[in-house]
């Protein structure tokens, strides 16, 4: 059984896809005015390892990940650099999706832009104003917050504090009430516009996620994702625009991941606190342990990053390859060893259970390395036998597909296994066996069978 935390009761529920062995998954993707830092890219880790986690487990993914490419920010820095909106944001965009591969964060099905999906937001914009939740004043178009009374449910603030965050969106428009917020900016000097039935404008930034997460998942679907800062205001009026546009609750699951700290403080652009991907890189740090650092923490607890923990989750991700690796380079010793296999398979079925419960990715590394710690010593003190052995090379496969990272090394190349192959066909011929028993085993371990047929050797995937 799958369980998640969900934002909207704070209690950690069972996760039922709304069609069986189905997932519709939307999270906030990056404003693309300029690099994402590493904070973000926690946020973006922990989705992409729900997502491996939710395939692992069977179901079938579409996730889509919007561009915020319309924004103040993304305009404030276009005028700045004195370049178009979009190509301030392709070259963000593209320098994300760079990031996002040297992370091993596999794509989305979409990546939806915001400035691409105008008509979206129109039709949500027709329904709240058709349905008294709109109304226009000085060129803009607000949501009329006290016409829809779940408001708060997300985020569970009081009128107060829905005040005071209510203040960061507002533009000085006339707005009713300090709290409504704004759907349709009116068109500024200066600034890039699109025609609309409002008039000339641009839309607000909640108004692109509604339009976007219903046009490629329909009124209702699975799971929200993004940081904890999004809560609010973002995702309580991504809530009171679709629902106030179709009546239905527009996402079953909420998911929030805590932020990424520096010195107990929120990693963030404003703050200048921040480390992008490309700063550490440049540094010589590896993005494969970045990525281990960010996922080691279970995504409901706070991170804090520091240069030592980047070098303990270097180690780690090198304590786990450099087991895979040795392991890949042992024969097999004789018999079986039953506890082993059976203390295995317990290690196995832990590392599934504590991601199964709302995806408590340390227990389940701690289940690995207690996997680890068996086998090495097996292997200290005579070797591991084949029924063992499956069982670790199995750990091993559940650690990579649900964090993403190879531990294993790969033969990808076909001729790499051809060159291993007829390596062991001449080590047979000189009668050297324990080599060529040496070789098939590696080839195993890498996921390559051999069959010895008639018309001479074969090999196929495992
Ligand atoms: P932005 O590009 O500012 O829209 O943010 C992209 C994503 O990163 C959002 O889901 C944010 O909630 C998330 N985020 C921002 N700062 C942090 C942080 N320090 N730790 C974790 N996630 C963050
Ligand atoms: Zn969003």
């Amino acid at each position: 059984m799958i369980r998640l935390t969900n934002t909207m009761t704070r209690r950690v529920e069972e996760f039922r896809p709304l069609v069986e062995g189905q997932v519709g998954l939307y999270s906030c993707g990056p404003t693309v005015y300029d690099f994402a830092h590493i904070g973000n890219f926690r946020t973006f880790c922990a989705v992409d390892l729900l997502k491996r986690f939710l395939t692992w487990e069977g179901l079938k993914v579409r996730h889509v990940c919007n561009l915020t490419d319309i924004d103040d920010r993304t305009i404030a820095r276009s005028q700045a650099e004195n370049i178009s909106l979009s190509e301030l944001t392709n070259r963000f965009a593209n320098a994300f999706f760079e990031d996002m591969a040297a992370l091993k964060c596999l794509p989305a099905d979409v990546f939806p832009r915001a400035t691409l999906h105008m008509k979206e937001m129109f039709d949500i914009l027709k329904a709240l104003e058709a349905k008294g939740h709109a109304y226009a004043a000085g060129g803009s178009l607000y949501f009329r917050i006290g016409s829809f009374p779940p408001y708060g449910e997300l985020s569970r603030l009081d009128a107060r504090e829905v005040l005071d965050g209510a203040r960061v969106d507002s533009d000085g428009y006339e707005k009713e009430s300090a709290r409504d917020f704004v759907l349709w900016k009116g068109m500024k000097e200066g600034e890039p516009y699109w025609e609309s039935p409002w008039g000339k404008g641009r839309p607000g930034w909640h108004l692109e996620c509604s339009a976007m997460s219903r046009r490629y998942l329909g009124d209702t679907f699975d799971i929200h994702a993004g940081g904890v800062d999004l809560i609010f205001p973002h995702h309580e009026n991504e809530i009171a625009q679709s629902r106030g546009a179709t009546g239905k609750e527009p996402v079953r699951y909420w998911f929030h991941v805590e932020h990424l700290l520096v010195n107990g403080e929120k990693m963030s652009k404003s703050k200048g606190n921040f480390y992008t991907l490309r700063d550490l890189l440049g540094q010589g740090h590896d993005a494969e342990a970045i990525r281990y650092l960010l996922l080691s923490v279970p995504y409901k607890r706070q991170l804090n990053f520091t240069m030592e923990g980047l070098e303990a989750a270097k180690a780690s991700l090198a304590r786990i390859r450099d087991f895979a690796a040795r392991f890949a380079d042992r024969t097999t010793a004789r018999g079986a060893n039953p506890d082993l296999k059976e203390a295995l398979a317990r290690c196995r079925a832990t590392f599934r259970e504590t991601l199964e419960e709302d995806l408590n990715t340390a227990l389940a590394l701690a289940a690995l390395f207690d996997g680890i710690r068996a086998a090495n010593s097996a292997m200290d003190s005579g070797g591991l036998t084949e029924d063992a052995r499956q069982e670790a090379a199995l750990l091993l496969v559940d650690f990579e597909a649900v964090f993403g990272l190879e531990a294993l090394p790969k033969l990808t190349l076909d001729d790499d296994v051809e060159k291993l192959i007829s390596l062991r066909q001449e080590a047979r011929k000189k009668k050297d066996f324990a080599e060529a028993d040496r070789i098939r085993d590696e080839l195993k371990a890498r996921g390559i069978v051999l069959e010895d047929t008639p018309q001479g050797v074969r090999w196929k995937k495992a």
